[in-house]
Parts: C-alpha cells; sequence; structure tokens
C-alpha cells in the first residue's frame, strides 16, 4: 500500500474538516470481503462468477420463481446474523465519531456498519434484517424467513394471511428507495465523497460520484471514476482506513 496516500487522504480529511465540514463515505461489497462475504464481481470469488443476478435477485425472478430467488437468500445470507464487522468498519465508525465523516452510504444489506457503531447510514439497497408479505405487508425477521426455506418450504409466507414473503433489499427493477434520493442530497452537499470497496459498475449508485465536488476511492481493484479522483488507494480496505484512522489519531 503506497503510504503517501493515505498521508494524503489524511492531509486532505483533515483540511476539509477545518475549511468545509465532514466527508460522505460511499461504501460497497469490498468492505465487507474481509468480514468473509463474498462481493459480486471480484474475479473467481465474486458470486457474479457463479450466478446469472437477473435470474436470482431481481423483480421478475420474484414474480415468475420466486424458490430461485429465495433458495439464493438463504444459501448466501441465513447466517447474515452471524457477520461480524472488520477493521474497516470500525475504522469508518471512529471517523464519524471524531466528525471527519458524517455520513454513510452503503450499497451493501449486511448490516455491518451499524453494527459497528456508524449512526448516520443509509443503506440504498436495503438490508437483511426484514422479509415482508408482498399482499399485506407484514414484517418478519429474514431469519425466519430464511429458516421456512432451510425447513424445506419453496417460499416462505406471511403467518397472517399466507401470501408469498420478499426480502427487504432492492431487487433489480425495484425502484429506488427514498435512502436514495437523500444519499444524492448528502453527496452533493460534502464537500469530499470517499469511495470505500465497490466496482461503481452498479447504476444508479455509481452515478453518485459524479455529483461529489472532490473524490478519493480506495479499492482493490481499478474503477471506472478513478481518473477523477484525487487519491486513489489500490489496496485492501481494512489496512488502508486502519492506516487512516492512525494517520488522524483517531483509531
Ligand atoms: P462489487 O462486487 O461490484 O465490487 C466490489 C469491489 O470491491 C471490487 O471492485 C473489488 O475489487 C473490491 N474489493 C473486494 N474486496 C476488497 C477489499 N478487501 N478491500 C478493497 N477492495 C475490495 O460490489 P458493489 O460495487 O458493492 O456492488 C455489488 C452489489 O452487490 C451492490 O449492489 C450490493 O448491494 C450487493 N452486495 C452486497 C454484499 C454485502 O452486503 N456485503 C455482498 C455482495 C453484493
Ligand atoms: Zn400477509
Amino acid at each position: 500500500m503506497p503510504t503517501n496516500d493515505i498521508t494524503r487522504l489524511a492531509e486532505l480529511l483533515r483540511g476539509l474538516k477545518e475549511a468545509q465540514g465532514p466527508a460522505t463515505v460511499l461504501t460497497g461489497a469490498g468492505i465487507s470481503t474481509e468480514s468473509g462475504i463474498p462481493d459480486f464481481r471480484s474475479p473467481g470469488t465474486g458470486l457474479y462468477t457463479r450466478i446469472d443476478p437477473m435470474e436470482y435477485i431481481s423483480t421478475r425472478a420474484l414474480e415468475t420463481h420466486p424458490e430461485k430467488l429465495w433458495k439464493f437468500f438463504a444459501e448466501s445470507y441465513a447466517a447474515a446474523g452471524d457477520y461480524q464487522p472488520n477493521a474497516g468498519h470500525f475504522a469508518i465508525a471512529r471517523l464519524e465519531e471524531t466528525g471527519y465523516v458524517e455520513t454513510v452510504v452503503t450499497q451493501n444489506i449486511d448490516g455491518l456498519h451499524e453494527r459497528a457503531g456508524s449512526r448516520n447510514v443509509l443503506e440504498v439497497h436495503g438490508h437483511l434484517r426484514t422479509a415482508h408479505c408482498v399482499a399485506c405487508g407484514l414484517a418478519v425477521p429474514f431469519a425466519s424467513a430464511t429458516e421456512q426455506v432451510l425447513e424445506g418450504a419453496d417460499v416462505p409466507t406471511c403467518a397472517e394471511c399466507g401470501s408469498s414473503l420478499r426480502p427487504d433489499v432492492v431487487l433489480f427493477g425495484d425502484d429506488m428507495p427514498q435512502d436514495f434520493l437523500t444519499a444524492r442530497d448528502v453527496v452533493r452537499a460534502n464537500p469530499l465523497l470517499l469511495v470505500v470497496g465497490s466496482s461503481l459498475e452498479v447504476a444508479p449508485v455509481n452515478m453518485l460520484p459524479p455529483e461529489a465536488e472532490r473524490l478519493a476511492i480506495i479499492n482493490r481493484s481499478p474503477t471506472p471514476a478513478d481518473r477523477h479522483a484525487e487519491v486513489v488507494v489500490r489496496a485492501d480496505a481494512g489496512e488502508s482506513l486502519s492506516a487512516l484512522a492512525g494517520e488522524l489519531g483517531v483509531e
């Protein structure tokens, strides 16, 4: 990891905090790979090397073959409650606590930012805490929905009305939630957007970096927005963010 890039990023955050205010952080699946949750696009280990997302995590899947969607969610995320935040999530929580960061916008559904202590989190692709009934809206814990699938149900059903449940995540084909519109306003208002662990290939989240006044990126692999960033750290999120917190004296 080029230490000078982290030093530059720390200087940038320090200067902005004093002059203009805190930054926004935008995270993707890459911040959680060190917690043992595979991302979608890493070569070899990304989930997309195994599945076609439109076949499993889309509104079309929900309408035409919900059993495939639920098989995917039960197999991939039934243990979601056991995931633990890693050094990267904790460092971001410390940056928020100490005023360097105001808001965390996350594409992740794993809930690890909150579990690490971040308070101001916008979950623009939903979360794995609950599922709900497509007919009456009853909310149930996500784990109780996956439990039905693991016990043999093709599709988990509502205890009140018997209709199908769906996860509270944004599927391909869904409208974006209010959190996304709020995120766009926050990114426009704050002086810097720090992207961590995102390929920036998913729309419409990849439209957020162009809205930012200034941009910095921490990601293992190149992204389409790298050429617009003033600092690009091409390294792992955990060690990079720990080093950043260290440089700022807030680790
Ligand atoms: P992505 O899979 O498209 O890209 C992840 C990026 O992170 C890649 O560019 C990869 O090189 C990089 N990366 C992987 N491990 C890293 C590490 N330890 N440190 C630094 N960089 C690392 O992820 P995305 O951009 O978030 O988009 C995928 C979509 O999938 C999102 O919509 C998200 O909702 C969803 N998703 C979420 C989770 C989760 O909640 N943990 C997991 C998989 C997918
Ligand atoms: Zn119902």
